[in-house]
């Protein structure tokens, strides 16, 4: 299991080295259609940190026919999650770069036990360690219904909704102008196998973060402007 609360210092009064002290590095772990990747948007508007979405890498390499993107994409179409050991050096190899000296909003990963394990190895390695999970909590019938109005843009990912949130113009990015399109894996016959994927392999999860004393429920069906306001807010209040 990830030793997620990895503390360094015996004696609190000493000054914690620059490479132990922990940054904001925060999971947004919720469903396919629970709204992470929305969240996160106004987060790192508010915060300046990177969202680093692991769905969004895999998709980028998809678009540039990489190796990766090519192996990723059977599992995609089906629904299914690429195998943890592939997804974890995707994620060591972001971890490295220099935008997350700050911190990070992880969107996507961990998915399932031995990829939190990875990334507590990863973060350690960097003497770092997760500070704060926020669970977003929604119901599949609602999953549902947003993942069938879905749209997301081809070239910089923002996501839409046709019920919810409409683009300006039609079929156009109002971020980046980029074209509009639905998910391959939106499609009704695919949500239901990554609802099946997120009940048995990811829940778990929660459970496992909640034991480590870090994860803060979040009301996913509410009001975005709530769920910005409170995740701040938890952040202003965590010792660090
Ligand atoms: P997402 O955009 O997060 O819904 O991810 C889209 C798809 O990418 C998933 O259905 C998986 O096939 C794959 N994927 C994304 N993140 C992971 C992960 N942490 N582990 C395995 N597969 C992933």
């Amino acid at each position: 299991m990830a030793d997620t609360q990895n503390t360094t210092n015996a004696d609190p009064t000493a000054a914690a080295p620059a490479s132990t002290a922990p940054r904001l590095d925060v999971l947004l772990l919720g469903a396919p259609g629970s709204g992470k990747g929305t969240l996160a948007a106004l987060l790192v508007k508010e915060l300046g940190i990177p969202h680093v979405a692991t769905g969004d890498l895999f998709r980028e390499n998809l678009k540039a026919n990489t190796e990766l993107g090519r192996l990723a994409k059977s599992y995609m179409d089906q629904g299914q999650l690429v195998p943890d050991d592939v997804t974890a050096r995707m994620v060591a190899d972001r971890m490295s770069r220099s935008d997350v000296a700050r911190g990070f909003i992880l969107d996507g990963f961990p998915r399932t036990l031995p990829q939190a394990s990875a990334l507590g190895d990863i973060l350690a390695g960097l003497g770092r360690r997760v500070l704060a999970v926020f669970h977003m909590r929604i119901s599949d019938e609602v999953i549902i219904a947003r993942l069938g109005a879905r749209l997301i843009c081809r070239q910089c990912q923002t996501p839409y909704n046709l019920v919810t949130m409409r683009p300006r113009k039609e079929g156009i990015c109002d971020k980046c102008g980029g074209e509009l399109y639905q998910r391959d894996d939106d499609k009704p016959e695919t949500v239901g196998a990554r609802l099946k994927v997120y009940h048995t392999q990811t829940a778990p999860l929660i459970e496992h973060y909640t034991r480590a004393g870090l994860v803060h429920e979040v009301a996913a069906d509410g009001p975005l402007d709530a769920m910005v306001r409170q995740v701040l807010d938890t952040l202003r209040s965590l010792p660090r």
